[in-house]
């Protein structure tokens, strides 16, 4: 069972969080990060009002989702994990939002593979993943490299709307954080995806839009 009550502590945290800082934005969504859940639990997920999901594999996703968004298609599916450049067309098909844009020669398959593809009644948004700890086991564009990416991608027509990141585990996040909306504001993006179950107060302090919420949610994961 997913705690009805887990789900409303953490909105009163988000609001209590934005309430006392002068960097919060307006609004935070809340991405439930649904990777190695079962159908039931997403269900249930959604009827208590979430509206946009994380999945971190293509694949896993490819075997999970399609029935669940032909059935709620109010649903934003976001990629949250890593994306191979020979995955990008499945992954154009079946998630709204990529959040792990991360280097030129993923743009350029992107941006090749949308310029065939069906055109969508709501488009695509892409945010790039920024390796803001500099952490060489993890995925996304260095910090002194993003403005770049932020510039290719613009070239390319990608829509580019935020950043996102995951900062290094065991240490303070906020001058992460802080760094990522630093990137973000200079390149003139409006979106932080920022923010885990450890983390999201802190998050949306430093202005996340987007907390990416898992354990929180649903428990620990099996
Ligand atoms: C799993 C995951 C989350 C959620 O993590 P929790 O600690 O369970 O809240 C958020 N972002 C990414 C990229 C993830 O892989």
């Amino acid at each position: 069972m997913l705690a009805m009550s887990s789900i409303e502590q953490v909105c009163e945290q988000v609001e209590k969080a934005r309430r006392n800082s002068p960097l919060a934005k307006g609004a935070v969504a809340l991405l439930a990060a649904s990777k190695g859940q079962p159908e039931e639990k997403i269900i249930e997920a959604i009827g208590m009002g979430i509206t946009d999901f994380g999945e971190n594999r293509v694949q896993e996703a490819e075997g999970k989702w399609p029935p669940l968004k032909e059935r709620f298609p109010h649903i934003r599916l976001h990629l949250i994990g890593s994306l191979q450049s020979n995955k990008v067309k499945q992954a154009l098909e079946l998630f709204d939002v990529i959040q792990t844009v991360d280097r030129a020669k993923l743009a350029e398959a992107i941006a090749h593979e949308l310029a065939t593809a069906p055109p969508r009644a709501v488009p695509h948004r892409f945010l790039i993943q920024v390796n803001i700890g500099n952490e060489p086991q993890k995925a996304g564009v260095l910090p002194e490299e993003a403005d770049h990416l932020v510039d290719y991608c613009r070239k390319l027509h990608l829509p580019v709307t935020g950043l996102m990141c995951i900062p290094p585990h065991e240490q303070p996040p906020a001058p992460y954080f802080a760094l990522l909306g630093e990137i973000a504001k200079r390149n003139g993006l409006a979106e932080l995806s920022m923010g885990m179950s450890e983390d999201f107060e802190t998050a949306v302090r430093m202005g996340a839009t987007c907390v990416r919420l898992g354990r929180i949610l649903f428990g620990d994961r099996t």
